[in-house]
């Protein structure tokens, strides 16, 4: 008897370091690519938000179409569907005589309830699942701590990983995969999973092309200009905050957030690129910025669903104000704070916004409007295209001061930020074209404009830009 797998791809949309597809090419005689679109992405969310907005649906197709062309190149054809992912794995099951299921783990609630249903459902037809760990840098099992025993401070995490983790080298290349004549591939489209016309246009609007495609060969393709073409790399500590443009940071998240590039396999070029080109604070710091990428999935691991929960991981209700129009003003960037507005405004034209700015907009959405922060987290959850389930919610928890790490809960004055790392306002006048006139540090608070040099400028507030939502400080920077 054959032995034949199906490889459920999920956020492991690559080739290139897939501990799941090496193991399954070992054991099975015929594997069977698949990846399922569930529905339950394509629905609303909590409060009232998609699951997935149109910039991540966009890459998400991409990378299943790229991932299909490679799978294609080696020999197989990748099975794409939409709908109930067990009811699909089931059918796939009976119908190909699977036997085993090899997938990526993931350890947050949804994904472990899918999972659990996904193992009883085949398990009646005495089909196992096999389980991998792929998503983060350090494997979960070579952590000198059981998850349970995490330590709460980050900086604690990452000097015990670094003293006594070696990542470990990368998967087995794959150069053929045995399969059966499978189906051709049907790639979906966005109108066909049901993003309207209005949300395409979206995808165009900015009038700028996006920086990500989706994909293995995309995201491999960074990583190829980020440090070996133009060797950004070497100032990555200098320009992490900026906020302009796809130098200032390595933009490497959406394809980690589908898989599309292996922690480890970037930890392990940066580390080629050490011992070849040149070695500084700056190579080292993308790598740190890698652990905590591992370690809000290790919080999450630890404090299971209390991250998605009100009260957060410290249990700590703090109260909220009911000021609807004030998140609609945030969500659409019209809240009268230029550095706020144009952040979020970024956010919903491209799907992407700078890691300065949410931190920036998270605790103006928390800490000056003062409302419950998994609305916030929710938005995000729709809008980025590099949304990760533990990266998202983490740091929700840790802007919102109900994160584990004690020394974490910090107030960012949104003028003061601005003034630091916007100081000509650059970023605010490509975002809010209206501000276009004014000197610099107007623009960054146009609230101190007196009347006659709001006329000057033709910056009339509460006319042509709004007067702002609250007020934050007095002194002006
Ligand atoms: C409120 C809030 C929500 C966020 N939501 C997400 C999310 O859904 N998905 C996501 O990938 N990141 C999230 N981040 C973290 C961070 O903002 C992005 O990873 C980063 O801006 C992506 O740009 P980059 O790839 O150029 O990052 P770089 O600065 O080049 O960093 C390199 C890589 O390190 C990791 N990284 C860097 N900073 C963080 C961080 N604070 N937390 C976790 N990983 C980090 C990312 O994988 C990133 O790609 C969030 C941060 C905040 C404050």
């Amino acid at each position: 008897m054959n032995l034949v797998a199906i490889v459920w791809f999920r956020n492991n949309l690559r080739i290139h370091d897939n501990e799941v597809l090496v193991k399954a090419i070992a054991k099975a005689e015929i594997v069977i690519p698949v990846y399922v679109i569930d529905n339950e992405l394509l629905g609303t969310a909590n409060f009232g938000f998609r699951k997935m907005g149109v910039h991540r649906a966009k890459f998400m197709l991409e990378a299943v179409t790229d991932l299909a062309k490679s799978l294609e190149q080696l020999g197989t054809k990748l099975q794409v569907h939409i709908g109930d992912t067990t009811e699909i794995l089931n059918k796939l099951v009976a119908e190909y005589g699977v036997n085993t299921i090899y997938a990526e783990a993931y350890h947050t609630s949804e994904e472990q309830t899918l999972q659990e249903k996904v193992e009883t459902t085949v398990w009646k037809k005495q089909v196992t699942v096999v389980w991998e760990e792929g998503n983060t840098m350090v494997h979960s099992a070579d952590l000198p701590f059981p998850v349970a025993q995490l330590p709460n401070i980050f900086t604690e995490f990452r000097k015990a990983a670094e003293r006594e983790v070696r990542i470990r080298p990368l998967a087995k290349t794959t150069h053929k995969i045995k399969s059966i004549s499978l189906p051709a591939t049907v790639i979906p489209t966005l109108p066909s999973l049901g993003y309207s016309s209005a949300e395409i246009a979206k995808l165009t609007e900015s009038g700028k092309k996006q920086f990500f495609e989706g994909g293995e060969t995309a995201g491999l393709d960074r990583v190829q200009e980020y440090l070996w073409d133009t060797n950004l790399i070497e100032t990555y500590k200098e320009t992490r905050n900026g906020l302009l443009g796809n130098k200032y940071s390595t933009k490497f998240s959406a394809w980690l957030a589908f898989g599309c590039l292996s922690a480890r396999y970037i930890y392990h070029e940066v580390r080629k690129y050490e011992r070849e080109i040149c070695s500084n604070d700056s190579t080292y710091w993308v790598i740190f910025e890698l652990y905590w990428r591992d370690y809000f999935a290790f919080v999450a691991r630890k404090f299971g669903t209390s991250i998605f929960l009100k009260g957060g991981i410290k249990q700590q209700i703090t109260t909220t104000k009911t000021f609807k129009a004030g998140i609609d003003k945030w969500i659409v960037g019209e809240t009268g704070n230029p550095f706020i507005d144009a952040n979020m405004r970024e956010l919903a034209l491209t799907g992407f916004m700078s890691n300065r700015g949410r931190q920036n907009v998270a605790s103006y959405f928390v800490k000056d409007l003062k409302q419950d922060w998994r609305i916030g987290a929710a938005y995000f959850e729709q809008q980025l295209i590099d949304y990760d389930v533990c990266s998202n919610w983490g740091n929700w928890n840790y802007v919102a001061g109900i994160g584990n790490d004690p020394r974490e809960n910090r107030y960012f004055n949104t003028y003061k930020q601005a003034s630091m790392y916007d100081a000509e306002a650059k970023y605010i006048k490509r975002w809010v074209p209206v501000l276009a006139t004014l000197p610099p540090t107007y623009a960054i608070n146009p609230n101190t404009m007196t009347k006659e040099e709001q006329k000057q400028f033709g910056v009339v507030l509460g006319v042509n830009y709004p007067l702002p939502l609250v007020r934050i400080a007095e002194k002006v920077w």
